[in-house]
């Protein structure tokens, strides 16, 4: 295919104002482009040379390298070429007022071998856009000049244009997704009457480039039973949001899975054989992230080919807690990753399976596919499936819900369980719905709490005690009850003292004046008071602070709680007061919003 065919497109996708004409533009071009080379002719439409996710390096070669290439080609001086750029402000102009003045290189000898004298081809540019783009390091320079330069010799003006907006990764065209779908439907399938099952062959495949030679090569009936393929990402499936529990039961039908959201990263992780990926909520390819994850996927799952969905959850490596989101963020730096692994371990928590060993899940009802899950999942302490029950009432829903929060979770996730509940791929629907808090209490200020019990740590604190059960004062009663675990904040030193600390006052069962709904590993006589923060005062059906106060069945907690000092100039009954507590609690009530979204 003439890569002129091309060029002529973008000009006029460049001029136009209305969409329709757009997929029309479209539509025209589509019909021209033999069905080899169609995914290539999309690719390049979007400015790119594979689809986004695919995790291959993009074009965007610098300025100084373009110039130097156009002056080879053109033998016009880098000077000359850099002063029509300030004068035209884009480089592609540059190029195809030097290629229209009928300048064409001759510098050297390499520039002479480097062009065919033939009419450009997509497949040709296509291809050397490739090599560009892949090669790196010492000594590629040249040959990346003298390629670019090379194609630009055999370009028309017009052609010279958009080669090197492309090389330069700035096509930016602007033609979404929806458009080219559009364009596909009416081009192969022949009208728009399709467009539903083209739209459904992106959502389970979301490579454009690979539905639109599946349709031009297989035609519609091979898209209408058009399957995942393990490597190409599935378009997410998203769940609605409403925030009264009765209203969420009866929107699923009154029975419901009810999962714990957990507050990570989601992602879709396909293997096959040996080979993992994981991509993000957005469908980056974030396997480089997560080298752990990919080893807890070849450990784990025990088929030869899947897909599944999960949330990445950072966890803390001495109690095992569940920590925010945010602590994600150290994998997001490149270089590092293989140290921040021991520093910032994450935990996998599968919720859904989408494929397994050639057979599509994505049609096939919820609970179904969790009896997929469960049997594919040999699960271990980093490799768990989503806490989840069945359930048909809005007490226990209620409850379900703040022990998530208790556990660090946002909320849960309701879905539907009835034969229709299938995974409704890139879409936003009512079979899930997010049940997340309206209100949080932010903890502006410290509490000092008592130490009625300690457990026992894991890693770099096996053997050592590794967490505290902290109580508040209950001075109405004389007694004490409890309120958090603490297992974060501790320095190495705070940590090596806490046995010594402790050891006059272990005694071998519940002191008489502690109230406890948790079990830890050994009991104190309430004595020892250490200020303590945490990241907002939650409800919780585990904690026996204010049990009944603000609402039946739950007492008041504290989310992500972190140990700040001790307070020996404190006994037990000068630590706050269960009343401090419930006072607090109302008036740190604030409005949640879109948290994560903020915060990000
Ligand atoms: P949305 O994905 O709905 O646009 P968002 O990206 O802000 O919004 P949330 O509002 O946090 O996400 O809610 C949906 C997300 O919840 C999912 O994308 C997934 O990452 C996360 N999640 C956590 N636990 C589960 C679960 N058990 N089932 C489904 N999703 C879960």
């Amino acid at each position: 295919m003439d890569f002129i065919i091309l060029a002529q497109t973008f000009s006029k996708l460049e001029k136009i104002t209305s969409r329709t004409q757009l997929t029309a533009i479209l539509v025209d071009l589509l019909r021209k482009t033999p069905a080899d080379v169609v995914d290539k002719v999309i690719y390049l439409l979007q400015g790119r040379l594979w689809p986004e996710w695919s995790g291959m390096p993009e074009l965007g070669v610098g300025e100084k390298f373009l110039i130097r290439s156009i002056s080879v080609a053109t033998n016009v001086s880098e000077s000359e070429v850099e002063s029509l750029y300030k004068q035209l402000g884009d480089l592609g102009k540059v190029a195809e007022v030097l290629r229209q003045r009928g300048s064409r290189g001759g510098l050297s000898q390499f520039i002479k071998t480097a062009s065919t004298s033939a009419r450009l081809s997509v497949e040709r540019v296509y291809d050397t856009l490739v090599k560009i783009a892949m090669m790196v390091g010492e000594g590629s320079r040249d040959v990346k000049i003298k390629l670019i330069a090379g194609l630009l010799i055999d370009a028309d003006p017009l052609e010279a244009r958009y080669l090197v907006r492309l090389i330069e990764g700035r096509l930016r065209l602007g033609v979404g997704d929806a458009t080219i779908l559009d364009a596909l439907s009416i081009c192969y399938a022949g009208s728009q009457t399709f467009r539903s099952i083209v739209e459904r062959a992106y959502n389970i495949r979301a490579d454009l480039g690979n539905v639109a030679r599946e349709l031009a090569t297989k035609g519609i009936e091979a898209i209408k039973g058009i399957k995942p393929e393990v490597g190409i990402p599935i378009r997410p499936m998203l769940a609605e949001r409403l925030s009264d529990p009765h209203e969420i039961l009866s929107k699923v039908g009154g029975k419901a899975l009810v999962e714990f959201k957990y507050d990570g990263e989601r992602a879709q992780i396909h293997k096959k054989q040996d080979r993992v990926w994981i991509f993000s909520r957005r469908l980056e390819n974030i396997t480089h992230q997560y080298p752990d994850v990919v080893e807890m996927i070849l450990r784990g799952l025990k088929c030869a080919e899947a897909i599944v969905e999960g949330e990445i959850v950072a966890v803390d490596p001495e109690t095992g807690d569940l920590r925010p989101f945010q602590e994600l963020m150290h994998r997001k730096r490149k270089h590092d990753v293989h140290e921040v692994l021991r520093e910032y371990p994450v935990r996998l928590y599968l919720f859904d399976i989408l494929y397994v060993d050639g057979v599509d899940l994505t049609l096939v009802p919820i609970l179904e596919r969790r009896k997929y899950l469960l049997k594919v999942v040999e699960t271990s302490d980093d490799l768990r499936i989503a806490d989840s029950i069945i359930m048909d009432d809005v007490n226990e829903l209620e409850k379900f819900f703040l022990r998530a929060v208790e556990s660090g979770c946002e909320g849960v996730v309701v879905k539907a369980i009835h034969d229709q509940a299938i995974y409704q791929a890139g879409a936003r629907g009512w079979l899930w719905i997010k049940y997340k808090r309206d209100y949080k209490s932010e903890m502006i200020d410290t509490v000092d709490l008592v130490v009625v019990g300690a457990f026992y740590g894991r890693g770099r604190r096996g053997g050592k005690f590794g967490a505290l059960l902290m109580a508040a004062y209950d001075k109405n009663s004389d007694m004490f009850r409890t309120v958090c675990k603490v297992g974060s904040g501790f320095t190495d030193e705070d940590l090596e003292k806490i046995p010594s600390l402790l050891q006059p006052y272990i005694i071998p069962h519940k002191h008489a004046r502690v109230d406890s709904k948790v079990e830890p590993d050994v009991w104190v006589v309430p004595s020892l008071v250490a200020e303590v923060i945490g990241a907002e005062l939650t409800l919780s059906p585990l904690h026996t602070c204010a049990m009944n106060v603000i609402r039946q069945g739950v007492g008041i907690s504290i989310r992500f709680p972190r140990f700040i000092r001790w307070r020996t100039d404190k006994s037990a009954e000068d630590a706050t007061t269960v009343d401090e507590l419930v006072e607090m609690y109302r008036s740190q009530l604030k409005k949640v919003t879109e948290e994560k979204g903020e915060q990000t």
